[in-house]
Parts: structure tokens; C-alpha cells; sequence
């Protein structure tokens, strides 16, 4: 079972989630980009590195791993297509990833990356979810090497687990996300209130994270491109009709990379 999942900040604005074992000091870390924070927070917390989980090759994920495999010999469970060195068990879509007595199933979800993975666990409750960069609070990862189609489908399969389940994703990019939610969707009331929640965490210096799917499908624009009011804002930034989802996220997706 799991104990705590918790979040080591890392960079400018990274949280790495070190998930820990309720029955022992074992403790698993989703994409370690930098290997000091977690090793103090393994010597703070008098804690065993027993397990690696890697979502997609980009170094902000992955820079760590070759350092703490080195001192804690941690079983890297990770995708396969980019080769990432330091993986010992390659996963692909509907694998099972046992940890501290749950089954993690992994979801291949590229878009951001093509080799990008999630992995998910319904045993907790609430069930969890460990993106990376395809799913953000009140966003979506930017398409490095997947087509809006690509990405539209892995951002689908996310949204269909069950609504309850908490989203950890690997940045803290809630705010400019909303900013951005809000011109796209101006109108949507629980956007407007998840505003003022968030905004008061940041303010306390919590983290905005985990979210939940439910909270993504009220209030995340990439999620709700079958709504009028997404269509309606994705039309007037191209100048002409957006005659289906696809074109609703596409227009979306470069609306908010030169926002
Ligand atoms: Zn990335």
C-alpha cells in the first residue's frame, strides 16, 4: 500500500513525486530529473530508493537516474522507444508495474514525446495517475514530436479513467495554465473559482497538484474541445470554422504556445 505521495521539488518549477511504502522504508520516484533533492530527501526521511518511474526521455525526467542508480541499485521501470539509458524493465500499454503491493497499468500516451508513458493505479482511493508532461492542471504538454491527432487521443484516454482519480503531473505551470483557460473559456463559472482556489495555494507556497480528472474535465480547455465555448474561442483565433475536435485542439494547442 502506499504510505504518502509526496512532492520534491526540483528546478524552477519540477515536483518529483516520491510515492513511499506503508509496510517498510521503500519509496519509488516518478521522473528524477536531478538526483541531490532526492537524495536529501531519502537522508531526511531515513528512506530506500527501491524504485524508478520514467515517463518520457526529455532530461528534465530522466537526469537523475544515473547517479541514484548508482548509489541504490533501484529496479527503472521506463518507456521503450528512445532508448533512455539506466532502464532495466522497458513497459508498453497495458503492462502492469507492481509497487509496494499495487498493479500500476501503463498507458502509452505519446504526443509530447512519442515514447511518452503514463501509469496508473485504481487499488487507492482515490486512484492515482503519473503523466508527466501530457496532462498539466488546466493544460497540456506542449507537441514536441506527436501530431495534435496523436496527442488528442493520449489526452482522451486519460480523461476517460475514473473522474476521482488524482493527477499528478511533473510541473507546477497551474497559473499561466489558467490564464490561459480562462481567455479560451471565459465564460466557465467553476474555472473562475478554481482560479481563486489555486491562486491561494500558490499563495501559501503549496503545490496546486494533484489535481483530479474530474477538475481537468470542468476546467481544462485541451479537455473540452466538444464544447461550444472552446469551438466558438478556437475559431475566432483562425479566422474560420473549426469544423471538428481535432481542429478545435490543434487551433488551441498554437493559441497557447504563443500566448
Ligand atoms: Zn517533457
Amino acid at each position: 500500500m502506499f504510505k504518502e505521495i509526496h512532492p520534491i521539488p526540483a528546478f524552477a518549477d519540477n515536483y518529483i513525486w516520491a510515492i513511499s511504502d506503508q509496510a517498510s522504508d521503500a519509496v519509488c520516484v516518478v521522473d528524477p530529473g536531478d538526483a541531490t533533492p532526492v537524495v536529501e530527501y531519502l537522508a531526511q526521511n531515513k528512506l530506500t530508493l527501491t524504485d524508478i518511474l520514467i515517463t518520457h526521455h526529455h532530461p528534465d525526467h530522466t537526469g537523475g537516474l544515473g547517479e541514484l542508480k548508482a548509489k541504490f541499485s533501484p529496479q527503472v521501470y521506463g518507456p521503450q522507444p528512445s532508448n533512455i539509458a539506466g532502464i532495466s524493465t522497458h513497459v508498453h500499454e497495458g503492462d502492469c508495474v507492481e509497487l509496494f503491493g499495487h498493479r500500476l497499468s501503463v498507458i502509452e500516451v505519446p504526443g509530447h514525446t512519442l515514447d511518452h508513458v503514463a501509469f496508473y493505479c485504481d487499488e487507492p482511493d482515490p486512484p492515482v495517475l503519473f503523466c508527466g508532461d501530457t496532462l498539466f492542471a488546466a493544460g497540456c504538454g506542449r507537441l514536441f514530436e506527436g501530431t495534435p491527432e496523436v496527442m488528442h487521443e493520449s489526452l482522451a484516454k486519460l480523461a476517460a479513467l475514473q473522474t476521482t482519480t488524482a493527477v499528478y503531473c511533473t510541473h507546477e505551470y497551474t497559473m499561466a495554465n489558467l490564464k490561459f483557460a480562462i481567455a479560451a473559456d471565459p465564460y466557465n463559472k467553476t474555472l473562475l473559482s478554481r482560479i481563486s482556489e489555486e491562486q491561494e495555494k500558490r499563495a501559501s507556497g503549496l503545490p496546486t497538484l494533484p489535481s483530479s480528472v474530474q477538475l481537468e474535465l470542468e476546467t481544462n480547455p485541451f479537455l473540452r474541445c466538444n464544447q461550444s465555448a472552446l469551438q466558438q474561442s478556437a475559431e475566432s483565433q483562425l479566422g474560420r470554422t473549426a469544423s471538428d475536435e481535432i481542429k478545435v485542439f490543434t487551433a488551441l494547442r498554437n493559441w497557447k504556445d504563443n500566448f
